[in-house]
């Protein structure tokens, strides 16, 4: 069986490789590049929605081959923006925009609040799928986010979440640290039981 990651993000590429030891491909080599509408209104759906897009593509080209696809739809939400950028946070500034530009626009919508600092937390999707069947396991990391980006590490929104109980932020922190208390690492702890048993039918 082939395991293969339906994600076109770097920086969720090498998390991903980092806790599962570098056995997961990436779709894009083995299909190319190429863009999946996420027209889903929830975090599981956008996961399957790209898992299924990318299981159906591998099993057209190659069918003898026993593939297991897995997704991961990911973004951060504030309450003080009622969820905001949620399921749209990696097109927050705009469609083809870059993390820094979401990164800066979130932070002047916090400031625009009169904020120095609120709370928010990141919510990971990742969705298997296999010719056993769909599954959809969440994790949840909580924070505060602060007005100014802090350190070079992570993606994303990273320099600007401090995780609950920390004083550095995610920018700051080293992938391995955030592996263990973040919404992906979560997440795929409960993904990685599914995995194996369907490595293992
Ligand atoms: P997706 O690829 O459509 O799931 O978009 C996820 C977006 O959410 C990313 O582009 C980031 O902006 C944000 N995001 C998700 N997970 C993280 C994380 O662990 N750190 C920082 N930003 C994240």
């Amino acid at each position: 069986m082939k395991i293969v990651l339906a994600t076109g993000n770097k920086g969720k590429l090498r998390e991903f490789k980092q806790m599962c030891q570098d056995e997961v491909v990436a779709f894009s080599d083995l299909l190319g590049a190429f863009e999946i509408v996420e027209d889903g209104d929830t975090f599981a759906d956008n996961a399957l929605i790209k898992a299924r897009t990318i299981y159906e593509k591998l099993g057209t080209k190659n069918p003898s081959i026993n593939y297991l696809v897995i997704s991961d739809d990911s973004g951060i939400s504030l309450p003080v923006l009622n969820g905001a950028p949620g399921i749209y946070s990696a097109r927050y500034a705009g469609v083809g925009v870059t993390d820094k530009d979401n990164l800066y626009k979130l932070i002047d919508a916090v400031k625009a609040k009169g904020l120095k600092s609120t709370p928010a937390y990141y919510t990971a999707a990742i969705a298997i799928v296999s010719k056993y069947g769909e599954y959809v396991v969440h994790g949840w990391m909580y924070g505060n986010v602060i007005v100014e980006a802090r350190g070079d590490k992570g993606f994303g929104y990273d320099p600007m979440f401090i995780p609950s109980g920390m004083d550095l932020t995610l920018g700051e922190l080293d992938d391995n640290i955030k592996s263990k208390i973040s919404h992906r690492g979560k997440a795929l702890e409960l993904a990685k039981p599914i995995i194996n048993m369907l490595r293992n039918k």
